[in-house]
């Protein structure tokens, strides 16, 4: 392409593509043209240190030189090939994530959180079809939680307002409360009200035809409905409900996974072992696109056998790509040598003791984090916690993007929802990057 200006690249933009959640196709982009570390360089020259990581993903940081070498040397000894066969990269990386589950999964792949959790569905219903359950088909997810932009996740997630106007959505899928634990209702704590929305999930499955609850999907922390940190005891409640009435539970780690939280998986803040576990974005901290659905061997074994009919009928193209596969394996190498998921863990406790000083500030209910994950819920008053509009929020992050610093928002009205500010920055972000 010939060389073309600044003002005709967003011409071009502008006249060509189509923005992901944008409401204003003329709202003027960040063309990005160089990245690394925590910061974006635009074609303009601006920098903008990105309090997001692309979309929660960059866990890893940018311009790892390590990854783009292993991807580039796996492309040129070979490009592709079918998991449908095997190869060895993917054969290395499900090793490696065991390591990281500090157990023995066997790992499904693909390319986005959403095949991820399309794949956990699938697996879950065919497994009940084939233990001797063939009712049980249907899925408890909580409001505001987000699974996926496909039909199926959408259904499960609970953020009606971006959802309506593409149902209707594959029947069966069910919502609960999730727990909030800023809008704790009076005469309850954390605690106790975690365990209410938990047992929510009890009561629902009673109320549904017996035996036709086939699994429960949650974020062990909300993420994109608004950073909800419920106590510890919450989803090992949840895994009780689900082992008494033989119900899967699937623990969605696209954002929660690979150090975001301050652990390794989010789920293992409350020590639970999930029956699946889906996992995108950090895997490859985006360099890629590669996801997993990982699945307890005891299920996968209902998969097994000479009948033809019991397998899995289920296949992706590039799902597991090999030069994906050994860029995730570098990627898990760097954060192991750097220490990424000790450094969310400490970082972000620090920044949420400096940061709980904007609580002082009119309109800021609540500052709420784990790892390195946070939230900041604006509300206009904070005795009545009433949601301040979103459209003044969508000025405070346009207002950051001006003075350099990326960050988002939540966006459902009819959740509740499109009061909170959001920060997931690289978990490589040093004390310096703060500084700016
Ligand atoms: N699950 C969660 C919790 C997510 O936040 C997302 C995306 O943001 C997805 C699933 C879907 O992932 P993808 O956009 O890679 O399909």
């Amino acid at each position: 392409m010939a060389k073309v200006s600044t003002s005709q690249l967003h011409e071009k933009d502008r006249a060509n593509i189509w923005h992901a959640m944008r409401a204003d196709s003329n709202a003027k982009s960040v063309i990005a043209k160089k990245a690394e570390g925590a910061w974006i360089t635009d074609s303009d020259g601006n920098k903008y240190l990105d309090g997001m990581a692309g979309l929660w993903c960059v866990n890893a940081g940018y311009g790892r030189k390590e990854l783009a070498d292993v991807a580039y040397e796996q492309l040129m000894e070979m490009p592709y090939f079918p998991l449908t066969q095997s190869h060895e990269p993917a054969i290395e990386l499900a090793e490696k994530l065991n390591e990281w589950l500090g157990d023995d999964y066997v790992y499904f792949f693909s390319n986005s959180g959403s095949e991820a959790n399309e794949t956990a569905f699938k697996i879950a219903r065919q497994y009940h079809h084939q233990t001797g359950n063939p009712r049980k088909y249907k899925f408890i997810a909580r409001y505001r939680a987000y699974h996926g932009n496909t039909m199926a996740t959408m259904a499960a997630g609970g953020q009606n307002e971006r959802a309506y106007k593409y149902e209707p959505f594959p029947a069966g899928f069910l919502h609960v409360t999730p727990p909030d634990s800023y809008r704790v209702p009076e005469g309850e704590t954390v605690e106790s009200w975690s365990i209410k929305c938990a047992n929510e999930i009890e009561q629902m499955i009673k109320w549904e035809v017996k035996d036709t609850v086939a699994a429960v999907i949650m974020e062990p922390m909300i993420t994109g409905g608004g950073i909800l940190i419920p106590h510890d005891s919450y989803m090992r409640r949840v895994r009780e409900i689900c082992d008494e009435y033989n119900v899967l539970l699937i623990s969605d780690e696209v954002i929660n996974g690979f150090g975001r939280t301050g652990k390794r998986f989010g789920f293992q803040h409350s020590g639970v072992k999930p029956d699946i576990i889906s996992m995108a974005k950090g895997i490859t901290s985006a360099y890629l696109p590669l996801s997993a659905t990982a699945v307890r061997k005891e299920i996968f074994e209902a998969f097994q056998g000479s009948d033809d009919y019991n397998h899995l009928r289920h296949v992706n193209t590039f799902g597991g790509n090999p030069a994906a596969c050994k860029l995730a394996i570098k990627n898990l190498e760097i954060m192991e040598e750097e220490k990424l998921v000790e450094r969310s863990a400490e970082l972000g406790e620090r920044l949420l003791e400096e940061m709980a000083e904007l609580k002082e500030l009119p309109y800021v209910g609540d500052v709420r984090g784990r790892g390195l994950l946070f939230g900041i819920e604006m509300v206009k008053d904070k005795d009545t916690k009433e949601p301040l509009e979103g459209e003044v929020l969508g000025k405070i992050v346009a207002g950051c993007k001006q003075d350099g610093l990326i960050i988002a928002k939540t966006s459902d009205t009819a959740a509740g929802n499109n009061n909170i500010l959001t920060l997931s920055p690289p978990l490589s972000i040093t004390e310096d990057d703060f500084q700016f």
